[in-house]
């Protein structure tokens, strides 16, 4: 598992990898963009150089793209479906001159459109997206909230990839906060295999390829999406070391994006104290199995 958070591109797209050393994350995540205006940031060559020697030089072993959350690829407006589109586009070229290892992607929200409808719309949108583009994957993310989020459950996750296309360059992330607050329960080791069996029943765990590592600050099912720093929230220590050390998750990266100590984002106390968690977790399963 390489353990590590979200980062600012402030200063340069090769800053990122400066902040992720100094946090001691072993991945990192950044926005393609300013997640608050539409307007893509012009990257150019010299950036995706910078950058990748940056990367090169460093412990850093997977970065990944978090899409602006402004996209909607469910949309039924056209300005917004069509700056949704050049958007994820841009974060996807992004992502093929950085080899990132895809570009985490909420579909959006359908309000009180019907399911089917929406989630055809947005397949239609990721589908055009990728034609542009060469080989960075969407990675779909589960979601949390009230106002019709699309993938709140792993049938919706499904349906999006199907209408995707289904191919190589669909994936998913998982994040544990959305999960807990849209109502699973896997804080302690059994319940959450049960919840990663359904998972890879539904949508295939060969199709995960990213982790989202963030407490809630609201409880199991309260249908929020408010993330809390590890082990600080509702899903506590115990559930952050369950998280961390399910044995189907130990390739991937796993990436905070909490508040952080100054709400500044996760510092390096926090992904070390995330690193000791993991290894609580496992200590724990191994203890488990001893005594079985
Ligand atoms: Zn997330
Ligand atoms: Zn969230």
């Amino acid at each position: 598992m390489l353990i590590g958070a979200h980062v600012s591109t402030a200063g340069g797209l090769h800053k990122a990898v400066e902040r992720g050393v100094e946090r001691g994350c072993e991945a990192i995540q950044i926005f393609h963009q300013s997640p608050r205006a539409w307007r893509p940031t012009n990257f150019g060559p010299d950036d995706f150089a910078a950058f990748n020697e940056a990367f090169a030089a460093s412990p850093l072993g997977s970065t990944v793209i978090h899409a602006v959350y402004l996209i909607n690829t469910c949309s039924p407006d056209a300005e917004i479906s069509s700056k949704s589109l050049a958007s994820l586009t841009h974060a996807l070229r992004l992502g093929d001159a950085i080899g990132a290892d895809g570009v985490v992607l909420h579909a959006g929200s359908r309000k009180q459109d019907p399911l089917e409808e929406a989630v055809a719309r947005s397949g239609a949108l990721v589908r055009e997206a990728l034609a542009e583009t060469e080989s960075c994957p969407v990675l779909f993310e589960n979601t949390a909230g009230t106002t019709g989020p699309l993938g709140r459950d792993f049938d919706e996750l499904a349906m999006l990839v199907e209408a995707a296309g289904a191919g190589d360059r669909i994936g998913t992330c998982i994040d544990c906060c959305h999960l807990f607050a849209s109502g699973f329960d896997i804080v302690e080791p059994e319940a959450l295999s049960v919840v990663v069996d359904d998972l890879d029943r539904e949508v295939g765990l060969d199709r995960l390829r990213c982790l989202h590592v963030n407490d809630s600050a609201v409880p199991m099912g309260a249908n929020r999406d408010k993330h809390a720093n590890v082990g600080e929230g509702e899903m506590g220590e115990r559930g952050i070391a369950t998280f961390l050390s399910e044995p189907r998750f130990e390739d991937l990266p796993a990436l905070l994006e909490t508040p952080g100590p100054d709400k500044q984002g996760s510092d390096l106390a926090e992904v070390q104290h995330a690193k000791d968690l993991r290894a609580q977790g496992l200590a724990a399963r191994t203890q488990a199995a001893a005594g079985a």
